[in-house]
């Protein structure tokens, strides 16, 4: 890659050194330069006070011998208003040039004719893996009764599966033809077992790989082995679609048990060699079905450390876990691949509550943390957590915890970030 981006309009910051990567790992300088996208919406209030506490949290973990250089790059409306376009070249160029970004909510303008920036961020930097920590702050509002069991993440496949995108709709001449060959050409076939299909359905294709599945439970496993993880589930329908979802699960514990040999021991194992007792140091690698993975996360949530799912189980499986800790104005993700990493929230943009200095900034804030953790800056990522506990013990909370925490005291988002700063200690 060149040693200067490749700019149009956007100026590269004087100071500040660019993240490079190694076997899939970041390299991090103690000045990166770290693109950011400020959001629409309520992302200005958002931005504003998850820089402070950031940058708070830097200064205080490693006193001045290392500071994040930010450079705004532009998204969304804040663009459109500049450059006419809703994503620019220069912000993908410079989110790939320096490895990393961090971006606040985006609204998606109705009508087509613009390009999503997550898809080609994803498209772009390959973000293979999409990353959801689920992790309960004590006094957070939650509809379980004891939502302390939850602490889990989730590593959801980002590129393949039914969000290939390869799609027809139903009654036109490429879905017939899509059909007519399955119910004709294929139709001897062992598998299609004389099954026909409709002649009027639309049809959708899942693709799923075994480079994609296990590039993704490579880098779910080495997380696991990393931070001490000793439990990871592969969430599939194998039972159902045994040659996608169920390939998917096959592929995912032969990576397991080769490459992670001296680390893993499978469900069958323990039982067949252990006596059902886990051996010390070693990681339980289990499979579940989707929709038992669903009741489990509610049911026994102190079973579950990480999920490894496809796309759609992952897409649905992060939102229901969210939920079980308080949702969403706290839930944070990240989308890594082995050349470049993006961090965001994953609510919208709130558009009511632009510019009222309500919002809660917890998911930026939060997604901050996990930057951290991905650039190894540990000592940063701690204190942005103790931080924020220490703001929700102290219930010093921004109107949504508020509203359902009896004895709250309600601040506005400048206010919020303060209060996490100054809990920092
Ligand atoms: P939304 O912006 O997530 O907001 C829905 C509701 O969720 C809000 O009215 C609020 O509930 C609550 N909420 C969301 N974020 C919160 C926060 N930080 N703190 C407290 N409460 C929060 O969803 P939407 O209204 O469906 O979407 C609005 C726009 O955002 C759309 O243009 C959509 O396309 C876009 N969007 C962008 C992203 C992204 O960029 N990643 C993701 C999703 C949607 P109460 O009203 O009950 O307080």
């Amino acid at each position: 890659m060149a040693d200067t981006p490749n700019f149009k309009d956007l100026k590269a910051p004087k100071e500040g050194a660019r993240i490079s990567f190694k076997d899939g790992d970041p390299v991090v300088p103690d000045n990166p330069i770290v693109p950011f996208i400020e959001g629409d919406g309520t992302g200005r209030d958002i931005w504003k006070a998850s820089v402070r506490v950031l940058d708070a949290a830097v200064a205080k973990a490693f006193g001045g011998k290392r500071k994040v250089h930010w450079f705004e790059v532009y998204a969304g409306e804040k663009a459109n208003d500049k450059y006419g376009t809703y994503l620019p070249d220069d912000t993908v160029e410079a989110i790939k040039f320096y490895g990393v970004g961090i971006k606040g909510p985006l609204t998606t303008p109705v009508g087509g004719g613009f390009r999503s920036i997550n898809v080609a961020l994803r498209q772009v930097l390959d973000l293979y893996s999409c990353v959801r920590p689920v992790k309960y702050f004590a006094g957070v509002p939650s509809p379980m009764k004891d939502p302390s069991a939850v602490d889990l993440v989730i590593y959801r496949e980002n590129t393949e599966d039914v969000y290939s995108g390869i799609e027809w709709r139903a009654e036109t001449p490429e879905a017939k033809k899509v059909i007519d060959f399955l119910n004709s050409v294929l139709a001897g076939d062992p598998s299609s077992k004389g099954k026909k299909i409709a002649e009027a359905s639309g049809i959708g294709i899942k693709p799923v790989s075994k480079f994609k599945s296990q590039r993704h439970m490579r880098r779910a496993l080495k997380y696991a082995v990393r931070y001490g993880i000793n439990d990871v589930a592969i969430i599939h329908k194998g039972n159902i679609m045994k040659y996608t979802e169920g390939a998917f699960r096959d592929w995912c514990y032969e990576l397991a048990t080769t490459e992670f040999r001296d680390h893993v021991v499978t469900e069958d194992e323990l039982w067949k060699n252990h006596d059902g007792k886990m051996p010390k140091g070693k990681i339980l690698v289990k499979d579940r079905i989707a929709d038992s993975a669903f009741q489990q996360i509610l049911l026994r949530p102190s079973e579950y450390k990480m999920l490894v799912t496809m796309n759609l189980n992952g897409d649905y499986l992060s939102d229901a876990a969210a939920a079980q800790v308080g949702g969403l104005g706290i839930a944070p993700g990240a989308n890594i691949g082995d050349h470049g990493a993006v961090f965001e929230a994953t609510h919208g943009t709130a558009p009511k509550y632009a510019d009222k200095d309500m919002i809660n900034p917890g998911a930026v804030i939060l997604s901050g943390a996990m930057m951290f953790e991905w650039m190894g800056w540990l000592g940063a990522r701690d204190l942005v957590l103790k931080g924020m506990q220490g703001a929700i013990s102290a219930k010093t909370v921004t109107y949504d915890f508020e509203r359902q925490m009896p004895g709250a005291t309600k601040v506005g988002t400048a206010a919020f970030g303060d209060a996490i700063i100054k809990q920092m200690g």
